[in-house]
């Protein structure tokens, strides 16, 4: 699967433009769905020239490469005004809905192909309090 991996926020914390601390297992976690899962990965961020060199360097000192950095596939030219569209499978973002789990989680969830399958309700939503009519009548 072709994955789209976002890098502030998501490998590491919040601190663009610099580089924020690593968030726990967010590394290993990538590198695991490379080397045994045989998943492809897009790093996908806003950060352009110098900025997403660091980027790149950060995660290739670690270990980590990417497939291709902010487009499809490695020789994708960007078209001059366009805006960028990638057409991969599955986005890994802490602007997701519901924010970025646990990388943990993530792994579990496209390890185990649940990973575009709904999250099931009593797992986000707070439980509901009893109405007053429910209270009453002992529902
Ligand atoms: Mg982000």
């Amino acid at each position: 699967m072709l994955i789209a991996v976002d890098f502030d926020g998501t490998i590491v914390e919040h601190a663009y433009p610099k580089i924020g601390k690593p968030i726990p297992f967010a590394i290993e976690t990538l590198k695991r769905l490379q080397t045994v899962d045989h998943h492809e990965l897009v790093l996908w961020t806003a950060r352009e020239g110098e900025l997403l060199q660091d980027a790149v360097d950060y995660c290739h000192k670690r270990g980590l490469d990417f497939y291709a950095v902010n487009r499809n596939y490695p020789e994708e030219q960007p078209k001059d005004g366009a805006g960028r569209k990638l057409t991969v499978e599955l986005f890994i973002d802490d602007r997701n809905l519901g924010g970025l789990p646990d990388w943990g989680i993530i792994y579990d969830m496209i390890h185990n192909g649940n990973a575009l399958k709904p999250v099931p309700q009593e797992k986000t939503l707070p439980p509901r309090k009893k109405s007053f009519w429910q209270k009453l009548f002992g529902l």
